[in-house]
């Protein structure tokens, strides 16, 4: 122990003889420094301070229009001008709103003789439309102003989250970070198959894997598709993969290439409640009983409404007691109707061509109606028929080259989940954050 310790003297006094012999070193050095840079300021004195450019952020108050922000900054008004005009190819000035902040940049003129405030002129400016784009705009040796889209690379980012069913599928696939959009994303998925009213039960799983599109900061621009989904629902399991078949048509498939996608959807609304089913009842206006000739479901106003097959639109219109109704024609045999609605979708008219699951219009009262609700009738041979009751046919199926291809596809999305859930923790808790940062 004392010899140590004497040692450990012996150590600490050499260091201190080597750093004491440093301090000599540095302080010739910082001489010799001092020495320099008097030199130095002495040659670099006629020039004096080399102007440099100047930025600056402006924010737009309430009222504030881009030409006056611009001028409170020192930009001369008909040079604001020009450049609010220059602009104007890519961004409506008046789309401006409070909070919105914009760079600018004023360089050095070459012109040192005129008064002060035309040293610097106005030189750059740069808002950002959203998350991705911004408008760059730049002065011109002609000293006019050009404009142009600058755009961020996005990368699409793989997601996943698994849901434990407690009471509703939306309810606590939000509880466990799953984005809203996605969430109606897997709904629109399995509507074909599964009676979100009827079948869900407490126990059952929600499994999905989901891309995100992100700007290089990690800042989510906005949700991509579903890469794969299961849903464990009252005994039934089904996963479920998205897949871009040969004519370039994507679809969602089970894992033996069977698409989900029946001729008509059971449900050709997200989210919404079975109010009413087909069959008698005592009508909610009329006071009697009267045969209900087709589905009720209770949904906010302005809730969107799909169609619930491929086809063409027939009627959209108001029409007696339906109020705004839209009529679609499948096939020789098949036809669907939807009533009461709020308004229809852009385009929907007699004749438009509509796919499956595309919006035809939004939930209303219009009509004989006593709440927002969709009216929703299947009419076979032209008669109403409950949509419970009819066969419907099974989805397209894939075959050959692509079944192979498929099954590929199938196992790489599987390899992909399975890696994605191994679940560090810290991936996980990563992960967890980021979906509710939102
Ligand atoms: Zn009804």
């Amino acid at each position: 122990m004392q010899s140590g310790a004497v040692n450990m003297g012996a150590v600490s006094s050499l260091t201190y003889e080597v750093s004491g012999a440093e301090e000599k070193l540095a302080s010739s050095q910082k001489r010799l420094q001092r020495y320099n840079t008097q030199e130095k300021t002495i040659v670099a004195f006629t020039p004096k301070a080399v102007p440099q450019p100047k930025e600056k952020t402006l924010k737009i108050g309430k009222g504030d229009t881009l030409a006056g922000v611009l001028q409170n900054a020192g930009v001369g008004a008909s040079e604001a001008y020009k450049a609010v005009l220059a602009m104007e190819k890519y961004y409506d000035p008046r789309k401006i709103r409070p909070g919105q902040k914009i760079q600018v940049r004023f360089d050095p003129t070459d012109n040192p003789n005129t008064n002060k405030s035309a040293q610097y002129h106005f030189s750059e400016m740069k808002i950002d439309i959203d998350a991705i784009k911004s408008v760059s705009l730049k002065r011109t040796e002609d000293n006019g102003f050009e404009s142009r889209i600058l755009e961020k690379e996005v990368t699409s980012r793989l997601y996943t989250n698994k849901a434990n069913i407690e009471v509703s599928l939306y309810g606590s696939a939000q509880k466990a970070g799953i984005p809203a959009p996605v969430i109606a994303q897997a709904i629109h998925i399995f509507s074909w198959d599964v009676d979100f009213q009827r079948d869900i039960r407490k126990g059952d799983v929600l499994e999905v894997m989901y891309e995100q599109i992100e700007t290089p900061e990690g800042i989510k621009v906005k949700n991509g598709d579903i890469i794969y989904v299961r849903l464990d629902v009252n005994g039934h399991d089904i996963p479920v993969y998205r897949f871009k078949m040969d004519d370039g048509d994507i679809d969602y498939f089970t894992a033996n290439g069977v698409s989900l996608r029946k001729a008509l959807m059971q449900t050709p609304i997200d989210g919404a409640r079975l109010s009413s089913g087909f069959g008698m009842r005592k009508h909610p206006v009329l006071g009697y009983n009267k045969m209900h000739k087709g589905v009720d479901f209770a949904a906010p106003r302005g809730t969107p409404i799909y169609a619930a097959g491929d086809g063409t639109i027939e009627k959209a219109g108001p029409w007696k007691s339906y109020g705004n109704y839209v009529r679609i024609r499948h096939n020789a045999t098949l036809k669907t109707a939807y009533a009461h609605m709020k308004k229809f979708a852009k385009g929907i008219r007699n004749g438009t061509r509509v796919k499956q699951g595309q919006v035809i219009g939004y939930v209303g009262t219009t009509g004989r109606s006593t709440g927002p609700h969709l009216h929703y009738e299947v009419l076979q041979n032209g008669r109403q028929a409950n949509p419970k009751k009819i066969n419907l046919p099974q989805g397209e199926t894939l075959k050959s080259t692509q079944l192979t291809a498929f099954k590929k596809h199938v196992k790489k999305l599987d390899r992909q989940y399975a890696s994605l859930t191994k679940g560090t923790t810290l991936a996980s808790s990563q992960k967890k954050k980021r979906t509710t940062m939102r």
